[in-house]
């Protein structure tokens, strides 16, 4: 073998070379390859219906039962009408961030609307509830702060602590000793910011709010939490958890969603007219991006209007859920420490979560598999969400299916019960 002398051929030499390198896109298959190989690849599947109790996923009709579509509302007529109608008048896109020029009327009387709900002094419309948590997260805390966060906190959370900048102490979930001991190690913090999803998303347990009230006051720190599955659900009218405790005065930071038991899209923080005042003059994903659509502002204020009209609705979740819980507890199903209508079907490792799901979707039933990294290694699981829209029939089919591949996945004990 012999050195290529001439220019030109050294050149093709390093051309071969390169080409041996992996390109960026083999790098990211090889990755996905892993992740298939560990059962963690997702894939999108389309579904062709509007949300509601009954969908049809990857050309199958389905009974759709992992929606956040808590109430029904998403395809709510009262919404539909209020989204058409805004549009309408209002056309599609805000044109701009609000601050520049497109501040919708529709939005601010959504606004007024959510101070009357939360018993708030002022309320602001994010583009999303991941968009509220991080706006929140970074405009109040900064290095020299020290943020308390529960370790099964949504990643938007855990994205706007890290964000912040601020010095971030994770306590272990829902434990306010542990808590009491980071605070007690945090005397130092300028600024002490404990934060927490009200009902946590994936567990559907519920986080100590009396506690964290308690040590707030005692630490001198001031609370965030994340009512995005606790509106609509819990509280007087759906107005959440911390109304349901009668804390909604005593924390200083709640956010919700739009987009889940609300049936539209966006989110809010309530809470004092300075805190929002000062949001929207520091919270970066408030600033810096275009407002949330009118016909979506309208929609939920329609949705806002339903939920007030229409009380049934969230007795009707709450039936549907304990029915599906006691069905499922008495076949044998570990449901967590669920405390809420999001009920977690633990299965462990995510290819049987995986295999879970398929047998369910095979028979009729669509719920997708919550692996990892949503959720802790060896803690995948299906996440049951019955909604007010769903009847028994349905939840019945659903539970016959669990049962039956439950036993083949060997999850549960086989059961006579099917007839
Ligand atoms: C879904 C969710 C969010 C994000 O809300 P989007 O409006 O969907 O962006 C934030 N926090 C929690 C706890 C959630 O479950």
């Amino acid at each position: 073998m012999s050195e290529p002398q001439d220019p030109g051929e050294v050149d093709a030499v390093r051309r071969r070379a390169k080409l041996h390198m992996p390109a960026l896109k083999d790098e990211l298959s090889g990755a996905l390859d892993e992740l298939e190989a560990r059962f963690l690849r997702r894939r999108l599947r389309t579904v062709e219906t509007a949300c509601g109790p009954l969908a049809r996923v990857d050309g199958q009709d389905v009974i759709l039962l992992c929606s956040n579509n808590y109430l029904d509302l998403a395809n709510h007529p009262a919404l539909r009408l209020a989204a058409t109608a805004a549009l309408e008048r209002y056309g599609v896109g805000a044109g701009a961030s609000r601050l520049i020029a497109g501040s919708l009327e529709p939005v601010h009387r959504l606004e007024r609307s959510l101070c009357r709900l939360k018993k708030a002094e002022a309320a602001l419309v994010f583009g999303s509830g991941y968009l509220a948590n991080l706006g929140a997260l970074t405009a109040l805390a900064a290095p020299g702060d020290a943020i308390f966060s529960d370790e099964l906190n949504h990643a938007s959370l855990i994205d706007g602590c890290r964000l912040s900048r601020a010095a971030v102490k994770v306590y272990r979930h829902c434990d306010a000793d542990h808590l009491r001991t980071l605070l007690d190690e945090a005397g130092g913090a300028r600024r002490r910011l404990i934060v927490t999803d009200a009902i946590f998303s994936m567990d559907g347990d519920r986080a100590p709010l009396e506690q964290i009230v308690e040590l707030a006051r005692r630490y001198d720190a001031a609370v965030m939490i994340d009512e995005a599955h606790a509106v609509g659900v819990f509280g007087p009218h759906g107005s959440g958890l911390a109304a349901e405790l009668g804390l909604g005065e005593q924390i200083e930071v709640r956010v919700g969603t739009l987009s889940k038991a609300l049936g539209a899209y966006g989110a809010y923080v309530v809470g004092s007219r300075a805190l929002i005042d000062f949001l929207v003059n520091r919270a970066r994903s408030f600033i810096y991006t275009t407002g949330l659509p009118p016909a979506l502002a309208a929609a939920a204020n329609a949705a806002l209007e339903v939920m007030a009209s229409e009380p049934e609705r969230i007795a009707r979740l709450w039936s549907n859920a304990a029915y599906l819980r006691s069905e499922l507890a008495a076949a044998g199903f570990d449901l967590g420490r669920s405390a809420s209508p999001i009920l977690p079907v633990m299965v462990g490792e995510a290819g049987c979560a995986l295999a879970l799901t398929q047998g369910l979707y095979e028979r009729g039933v669509f719920a997708g598999a919550i692996r990892p990294p949503t959720v802790p290694a060896g803690s995948a699981r299906l996440r049951l969400t019955p909604t007010a829209g769903h009847d028994r029939s349905q939840l019945r089919r659903a539970v016959d299916a669990l049962v039956e591949v439950g036993a083949q996945i060997k999850l549960v004990p086989p059961t006579s019960r099917i007839a």
